[in-house]
């Protein structure tokens, strides 16, 4: 199998060009060029032909090519469908925000856990990324936006917890001073719930954003659009987000995607503040952005205005996100393909 250059840290590159009988210091030159976005052996010029050799006939280098891009009407987000070398399309969204630019980027190809409300989840899954093809994502879309990102949401398609491994070698890549450099506290990870995923990345001693899709005050109604709930009680969650403040010092942060008739009510806002009561955190709320097939429609605005209402008058601070927010969410991994297709035409 040939070696993911771009997967690697200085280290195990470094580790790699002498075990195979180079010198040391060319593993910083082929960093360089690997930074600088280089797709092939070809376009390092200062490296020699052997070298080169090895690397067109041992390794590979992750490159994610725009397959589709559509720009918002009603801001300058950006969104894109990046394909990789096997044909497998993610997507990737760019926001611009007064502190910066921000890009939302995808962890799988689909996904396991199912939730009933999201386009992604119906889709199925097909496979994991590669921490380089999560930094493909980020170097294209610096790239062809001519910015350079400040921070890094993994929001888009797929849990990246259920891809743990690579999810923290891609953070620890982007978070190093021979790559992009971007500190812990600009990037923001986005999970389902996946309790014993949340105590292992609290330990990692990267204190990265954390946000949990909470979308329900309690583990009955929760269960009925997030299967994951009956995997993991809502007690338990909570648990693990205070041990995700305590170790990290991180206010969590809670989605929650507020439909019609089934979690927005006041009583759940109640319960929601009981149970949140004494913890460091916020609540994000995200009129659901509606996916066909799934039956649900956004929360009302005056339910919308109670419900943070509610959580405001206990003590947990909360927003509703509209405009730009509601349009990342609408945009960063909910739409599937067929859609994206159509809105291009
Ligand atoms: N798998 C992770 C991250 C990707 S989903 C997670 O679930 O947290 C990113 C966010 O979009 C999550 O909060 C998710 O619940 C939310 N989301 C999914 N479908 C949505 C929809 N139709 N409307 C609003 N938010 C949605
Ligand atoms: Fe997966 Fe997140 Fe969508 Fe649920 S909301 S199906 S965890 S991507």
């Amino acid at each position: 199998m040939k070696t993911d250059l771009k997967s690697l840290n200085f280290d195990e590159l470094t580790a790699l060009i002498t075990e195979n009988g180079f010198p040391k210091f060319r593993a910083r030159q082929v960093a360089d060029w690997l930074r600088k976005g280089a797709v092939s052996a070809d376009e390092m010029r200062n490296i020699p032909s052997d070298l080169k050799n090895y690397i067109q006939n041992y390794c590979y280098i992750s490159v994610a090519t725009i397959e589709k891009k559509f720009v918002s009407r009603y801001d300058k987000t950006v969104k894109y469908l990046f394909a990789f070398a096997d044909g497998e399309c993610v997507e990737s969204v760019v926001m611009h925000y007064r502190h910066g630019t921000s890009v939302c980027i995808s962890t799988q190809v689909g996904c396991k856990m199912g939730c009933t409300f999201c386009a992604t989840g119906k889709s199925g899954f097909s496979r994991s990324l590669t921490a380089s093809e999560m930094l493909a994502q980020i170097e294209a879309a610096q790239r062809d936006s001519g910015e350079r990102i400040s921070n890094i949401v993994l929001m888009g398609m797929g849990e990246p917890l259920d891809n743990y491994d690579n999810v923290v070698r891609f953070i620890r890549l982007v978070n190093s001073e021979d790559s992009l450099n971007i500190g812990a506290r600009h990037i923001t990870l986005s999970t389902c719930g996946l309790v014993p995923k949340i105590y292992a990345l609290a330990k990692e001693g990267l204190p990265i954003n954390l946000a949990v899709s909470l979308h329900a005050p309690n583990d009955e109604i929760r269960a009925r659009t997030m299967p994951i709930a009956k995997v993991y009680p809502m007690d338990e969650l909570l648990k693990a987000c205070r041990d995700y403040f305590d170790t990290t010092g991180r206010r969590v942060t809670f989605e929650y995607a507020m439909i019609d008739g089934v979690n927005d009510s006041d009583e759940c806002a109640r319960e929601l503040a009981l149970r949140l009561g004494g913890m460091s955190c916020h609540v994000n709320l995200i009129p659901v952005n509606t996916v066909e097939g799934t039956g649900y429609s956004k929360s009302k605005l005056e339910r919308q205005q109670s419900f943070v209402n509610i959580l405001e008058g206990r003590g947990i601070a909360a927003t509703v996100r509209r405009t730009l927010g509601s349009d990342i969410n609408a945009s960063c991994g909910q739409l599937r393909r067929k859609h994206l297709k159509k809105e291009d035409k």
